[in-house]
């Protein structure tokens, strides 16, 4: 161990046993993100610690940290009472048989909160912010002449039949996959933009904005019938969460599992301790592809609606997971130089540590920071082999 004093307060500094740097004590390298009170190759994967959400392990379906990367800890909780009141409101809504105003609702659910959290963690201000709402503009479009072309050739069958299944089952959702990936591959390349996250956030954007669109313009015939409808309530409730909620979440997960893999792939700053075969983009292209396929399929061959619901659903934590497993070695595969910077509040715990890529006490990393940390923390930074002399 090395006591650093130049310019930094009194620093502890120990060679990182899976980067090989010398970096503050802590429980988490600050340069490379590995665990360090355990040794072997599970605390390099830190498996139990989201990067973006270090408090989550990273193998679990959850929709708000996976989706909303930069929002804080202490965020979240608001965002997923949210998400839940505005689908007990849609549920109510079914109940008391107000289809058209349960539709909206629905639709509305997850993009409001989208663009609640890009209001909250300020990563784009001004420009940037307009080239996120351009994205969600752009699928929202894309959705609407989705819905209104495939309305018009959409059958529907009480059984299902080979060609009914291959063009709506197949075709349709491939073609509404390429275009909610249509949007976002405008910006690829911008260099204001390249790091992973912002792929997600351009992925998820295109994506939320499209499924809105397809579902209202989709549902254009409910939205201008009287307002109290009759029929079932519980098949239209289980309908609106499986589109809505299970539906946007597939489709903002598939979609952003491709943008955050060729995101990384352009940046360049790929440090190659975390690449894997099935983590490329062909690999995860052909996932997203698949998923959309095989929900398709079955929404057109599985009769019951609850059935249809719970495939969804399924599909929808497969997704979430796939995401977060990128984004995570995403994560801690980006990073410049090592730096150990001055010290500066985590936006995640909260604790004064030094600024690195990773919090040495929580293990966040902090480009999955919100703006005003991120200018808080600062960019200048003293180089640990000047620090210590
Ligand atoms: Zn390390
Ligand atoms: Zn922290």
């Amino acid at each position: 161990m090395t006591q650093v004093t130049s310019g930094l307060p009194e620093l502890t500094l120990e060679t990182c046993h899976h980067c090989g740097e010398l970096v503050p004590v802590g429980a988490f390298c600050g340069n490379c993100g590995a665990h360090l009170a355990e040794p072997g190759a599970g605390a390099r994967r830190r498996l139990h610690a989201y990067a973006a959400a270090p408090h989550e392990p990273v193998l679990r379906p959850l929709l708000i940290s996976t989706l909303f990367p930069h929002l804080p800890h202490r965020h979240t909780h608001l965002f997923r009472d949210m998400l839940l009141g505005g689908i007990v409101l849609v549920a109510i809504l079914c109940a008391v048989r107000v289809f058209a105003a349960a539709t909206v609702a629905a639709a509305v659910l997850l993009p409001i909160l989208y663009l609640l959290y890009l209001f909250e963690v300020e990563v784009y201000e001004r420009e940037p912010l307009l080239v996120v709402l351009t994205t969600f503009v752009a699928g929202a479009a894309l959705g609407v002449g989705f819905a209104l072309v495939t309305q018009h050739f959409a059958v529907a069958t009480l059984h299902p039949r080979p060609d009914t299944v291959l063009v709506q089952g197949v075709l349709f959702p491939v073609i509404a996959q390429l275009l909610m990936l249509a949007g976002p591959l405008l910006l690829l390349g911008r260099p204001r933009f390249d790091e992973t996250l912002d792929g997600l956030t351009f992925g998820a954007a295109s994506a939320l904005g499209f499924t809105m669109a397809a579902i209202v313009a989709g549902s254009w015939h409910t939205l201008t019938a009287p307002l109290v409808g009759s029929g079932v309530a519980i098949d239209d409730a289980l309908r609106l969460l499986q589109r809505a909620v299970f539906g946007a979440a597939v489709n903002a997960g598939s979609t952003a599992v491709i943008t955050s893999a060729l995101w990384l792939r352009r940046s360049g700053r790929r440090r190659g301790w975390h690449g894997a075969i099935w983590r490329e983009l062909p690999v995860l292209v052909g996932l997203a592809f698949a998923v959309q396929i095989l929900l398709g399929i079955l929404s057109q061959v599985i009769t019951d609606q609850l059935g249809v619901v719970v495939a969804w659903g399924i599909g929808a934590g497969v997704m979430l997971v796939a995401l977060r497993v990128v984004v995570h070695h995403a994560l801690l595969d980006e990073g410049a130089e090592h730096e150990i910077g001055q010290p500066s509040a985590c936006a995640e715990c909260h604790r004064l540590v030094p600024t690195m890529l990773f919090c040495p006490a929580c293990g966040a990393a902090r480009s999955a920071a919100p703006k005003r940390a991120l200018i808080a923390g600062g960019t200048s930074a003293t180089s640990p082999s000047g620090a210590t002399g």
